[in-house]
């Protein structure tokens, strides 16, 4: 009887605490929900791969993108990372280690304190600098550029006071943007994304935006640059077409990467809380203005923001006071800030360059290994990085930068396209000399051939002349 009762009251016991337990776990469903997609990521990439039987009546191609840049060593991190994932509330008990007795005078110390030099302060201090060295400074902040970066901006235009912000849910928030970009990937990783949030920031400091945006469009310029890749996954919309991805299928093969990227950043603003003290409606208006910044971000939609850019300046109708222009503007600076590299000192333009060929190489080689037809920009048998760039130059980024000089007509604009061209002249140059060489062996090559089969014609025996 005893025995009974201890056991009835240990069922008693457990069902309270199992009711408890869902009560505390309803309390926040928007966090929970958020958590459960992004488990629910992990799972799907988990079960990734390529499979040669077909799925269905149509033969899906898998392909684990986790090992596209994998390195020998790497095998490990991939699940690491999965791990880092799911127990994502540990970067919250990191932050608050962080924090731990920092004098709140010093809101640039949270985050600092360990990884900061003298050098990164000082690099911090010329972060205006259209020479930023963003390379150095990820390399002195030991891979934490893009949290430091975007702290000190949002810290320096006082974002942090004028939106109540939480330092830990920021610093958590930042944390996990940085995590979710993929280090193996040689271009599309943290330290793009910090460069694009660098560039903003200069593009921001330009007279004719710092007079007019208001500090939502200051706060939403630099949330949009610092996630504008997030999760890229290190090959382009065509190769997730192809291959069946179920991030094509998801976003109806239209601006696959970029509604993800999106979609990326609203589920860690939703998961860090930085912004779940503000009224629904307002933070569903940031959402999508996010939104919308990431998305003008497409290279294939291109033309349409340059031939509506134009059209506005030819009209001279552009007026900052409005909202919407001034979104349009935000858009703009952003898709420059995305693709300013050729715009950059060639030493770090040069750089930028061979870390996106680099990427657009590895997806050639997965394309030729799996049979599949073979992007010609991808294509390394028969592109150099002179040539891309060359060609990335002269249609996609001097169209782009002629119209925003004209809207901008400053310093900074002149110093671009200054750059701009010495850079185009230093990569024609790099490529006509390599294809003299080229030649020159190749006629070397002729030639010695030519020696070599007259030789043979020789009769055995017969004497050379
Ligand atoms: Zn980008």
């Amino acid at each position: 009887m005893g025995i009974v009762l201890i056991w009835s009251l240990v069922m008693i016991l457990t069902r309270w605490i199992s009711h408890k337990r869902r009560g505390a776990i309803s309390y926040d469903s928007e966090n929970q929900t958020a958590l459960y997609i992004r488990m629910l990521d992990v799972r799907v990439r988990s079960q990734v791969g390529f499979e040669p039987e077909p799925r269905g009546s149509h033969p899906y191609l898998y392909v684990d993108f986790r090992t596209l840049h994998s390195r020998p060593q790497s095998a490990g991190p991939v699940s690491a990372r999965n791990v880092r994932r799911l127990l994502s509330f540990q970067r919250y008990l990191h932050s608050s280690r962080f924090i731990r007795g920092i004098p709140a005078s010093n809101p640039l110390g949270y985050i600092l304190d360990d990884d900061y030099t003298g050098q990164a302060k000082l690099m911090l201090e010329k972060v205006g600098n259209w020479n930023f060295d963003m390379f150095l400074f990820d390399r002195l902040t030991n891979g934490n550029s893009l949290v430091n970066l975007t702290f000190h901006l949002f810290n320096s235009y006082g974002l942090i006071e004028l939106f109540q912000l939480d330092m830990v849910k920021l610093r958590r928030f930042l944390v996990m943007i940085q995590e979710d970009y993929r280090s193996l990937n040689p271009y599309h990783n943290a330290v793009h994304a910090a460069d694009v949030t660098q560039a903003m920031y200069c593009y921001l400091q330009e007279p004719k935006l710092a007079e007019t945006m208001t500090s939502c469009d200051l706060l939403l310029g630099l949330l949009a640059a610092a996630t504008h890749d997030l999760d890229h996954p290190g090959v382009n919309q065509p190769f997730l077409i192809k291959t069946n991805h179920y991030l094509a299928a998801l976003y109806k093969n239209s601006s696959v990467l970029e509604n993800h990227h999106w979609k990326s950043a609203v589920g860690l603003l939703r998961e860090s809380a930085l912004l779940s003290h503000l009224p629904t409606e307002d933070r569903l208006n940031m959402e999508e203005r996010l939104g919308s910044l990431i998305l003008a971000t497409d290279i294939s939609r291109q033309n349409n923001y340059l031939s509506e850019f134009r059209t506005h300046l030819d009209k001279r109708d552009l007026c900052l006071t409005n909202g919407r222009h001034r979104h349009f503007i935000l858009q703009i600076a952003l898709k420059c800030a995305d693709i300013c590299n050729p715009c950059r000192p060639w030493k770090l333009s040069k750089l930028w360059s061979e870390k996106v060929t680099e990427e657009f190489f590895h997806q050639g080689d997965i394309e030729r290994k799996h049979h599949l037809e073979v992007t010609p920009l991808c294509d390394r048998q028969s592109n150099s990085v002179a040539n891309i760039q060359i060609g990335f130059m002269t249609y996609v980024v001097e169209p782009l930068f002629v119209e925003w000089s004209r809207f901008s007509d400053t310093r900074l604009s002149q110093t671009m396209m200054g750059h701009l061209s010495l850079n185009k002249q230093g990569w024609k140059e790099g490529r006509d000399k390599q294809e003299a060489n080229t030649s020159r062996a190749s006629e070397e090559q002729r030639t010695s051939a030519a020696k070599d089969s007259n030789s043979k014609e020789l009769p055995q025996g017969s004497k050379r002349s």
